[in-house]
């Protein structure tokens, strides 16, 4: 029986040794070598100070090396923490802190920015996995049981630090059992890894490969800067499964690049992580009738996905939202009424409630936040019965489906990331010189209109430059706002004394 999910890969190492297991770029590692790598190099980590229960980020770019991080840190007994290579100091130095790592895993590439990253004052030991040469390689005794914290992902924080949700090993195995059952994924299968690793649509990838003894192609950085030479790619390395963020099919489409043969490998295309737009999708299905779609939903918290919708046909011209389906095996859905009910009656809007195996365990040292998101089942109150809550507002269908109506909150989906502009608004406020700002999304149809932008105040000398400049210093570069809008006016507010946001937007990105 499979209780952790670094059994998944060790499994299938002993049933297909010789055969390739990841690949980024050029570089490719087989099941064998991957399985004896991790094990010598969990036993370095220990050796290093890891113990079981320990958090280990890991700094890279996508690699062989990062999948080797992450079997690594699961066989020394610990959580992997992937820390996106582009964070500024500030970001970097709050996951440290909440994780408290002792240990902090790089690469060639990455080792050099990590040390000048990194406080001169931490404890923090840096390894770099590339300069490791493995002894012993014999198979690795595991403590670990199925609750404890197989990763920890950040996402957005609205108060400004981002949160670390917490995943247990059970979740994953109960998602990833149901993803390969349901897309009956086997070892002939050839995954691609489009998402970055410190995204949970990752998880899906990953693990469905290990499993299955599926080969997982990661897209590499570079490759995923330039959207349409992925065309290429998949044909080439005969992708068969290939999850992606919408945005992913919108690009490709819009290359021009498409041709009848491109995709003639992949048999499951499957979408998350933002609304699939309904003639995006159509548009696919007619170019592409013999592959799989399914639009899948679901946040961080509640391990990668907890509906799923297949499309059986194309979507009737009537069919205006590509609906979020239905809860896949193991999780429930509710809709909370505005009234506080949890209902499963189709045409009653309300927020989104999940409960099921893989709900995470909240946010990592922050008891305050983790009670306001995971509550206990308001049915009753008998025993522990936690319901996360999305933020997410839906309705069901006449056909039990639900559907995405949009957030009750400031969260947003730009350029496929989780965004909370709070977080961005509580760093712009903190930056010497701004007297108050308040951050804004344009969330057009177009996609090329969308941008973040911050309506300012601010001392007399400071510009958009230097508070670009301040911003890229403590926050990732894709939350940093590209249209900021000076004024020392008073900003328009609601009759009770909110920001008027739908006002503010209309000054900062005009009426469009
Ligand atoms: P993340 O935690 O980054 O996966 O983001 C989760 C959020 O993305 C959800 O709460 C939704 O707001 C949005 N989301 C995920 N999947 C979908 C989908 N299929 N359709 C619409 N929104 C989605």
């Amino acid at each position: 029986m499979i209780t952790l999910v670094q059994q998944y890969f060790s499994e299938s190492a002993q049933k297909y040794p010789q055969k390739l297991a990841i690949s980024c770029e050029s570089q490719a590692v087989t099941f064998r070598e991957a399985d004896e790598f991790s094990n010598s190099f969990a036993r370095h980590l220990q050796s290093l100070g890891v113990t079981r229960g320990s958090f280990v980020p890991f700094f890279m770019k996508k690699s062989v090396a990062s999948g080797l991080s992450i079997l690594s840190i699961l066989k020394a007994d610990s959580a992997y923490v992937p820390v996106d290579v582009n964070s500024p100091a500030q970001r970097l130095g709050s996951i440290l802190k909440s994780t408290q790592a002792k240990v902090i895993i790089a690469n060639n590439d990455s080792e050099a920015k990590l040390k000048a990253l990194i406080d001169d004052t931490s404890q923090v030991t840096i390894v770099n996995i590339d300069a490791f040469s493995p002894t012993d390689t014999s198979p690795i005794d595991y403590s670990n049981l199925s609750i404890d914290i197989a990763y920890v992902l950040f996402t957005s924080g609205s108060t400004g630090i981002p949160k670390g949700v917490m995943i247990p090993h059970k979740a994953i195995i109960d998602y990833i059992d149901w993803c390969v059952e349901t897309y009956e994924i086997t070892a002939n299968d050839v995954v691609a890894n489009h998402a970055p690793l410190y995204f949970d649509n990752s998880t899906f990838d990953l693990y469905t490969a290990f499993k299955s003894g599926a080969s997982l192609h990661l897209v590499h950085d570079e490759l995923n800067a330039v959207i349409p030479r992925l065309v290429s790619w998949l044909k080439q390395r005969e992708i068969s499964v290939f999850f992606c963020v919408p945005s992913v099919l919108t690009m490709l489409l819009k290359s021009r690049r498409l041709k009848p043969d491109s995709m003639q490998h992949i048999k499951h295309l499957i979408c998350a992580g933002e609304v699939l737009p309904r003639d995006i999708l159509d548009a696919w299905m007619e170019m592409y009738p013999h592959i799989q779609f399914t639009n899948m939903y679901g946040p961080t918290e509640i391990t990668v996905d907890c509906s799923y919708h297949m499309m059986k046909s194309r979507p009737e011209a009537e069919c205006l939202s590509i609906p979020i389906g239905k809860a896949r095996k193991n999780m429930e859905l509710f809709v909370r009424t505005e009234e506080g009910k949890l209902t499963q009656a189709p045409g009653v809007p309300g927020e989104l409630l999940v409960r099921g195996t893989s709900v995470a365990y909240g946010y990592l040292g922050d008891t305050q936040k983790t009670e306001a998101a995971f509550i206990q089942n308001p049915n009753h109150s008998l025993y522990h019965d936690p319901l996360y809550c999305t933020g997410d507002l839906v309705k069901i269908d006449e056909n039990g489906d639900y559907l995405f109506l949009g957030r009750a909150d400031d969260q947003i989906k730009f350029l496929g990331y989780r965004i909370e502009l709070g977080e961005i608004e509580a760093s712009l406020n903190s930056v010497d010189g701004v007297v108050e700002g308040v951050v804004v999304f344009n969330d057009s149809e177009d996609e090329s209109q969308r941008e973040i932008g911050a309506l300012v105040s601010a001392d007399n000398d400071m510009d958009s430059q230097m508070l670009t400049q301040a911003l890229q210093e403590k926050l990732p570069s894709y939350m940093v706002p590209s249209r900021i809008v000076f004024s020392s006016q008073e900003y328009p507010r609601t009759p009770n004394g909110k920001y008027n946001r739908k006002a503010i937007k209309s000054l900062v990105f005009g009426n469009s």
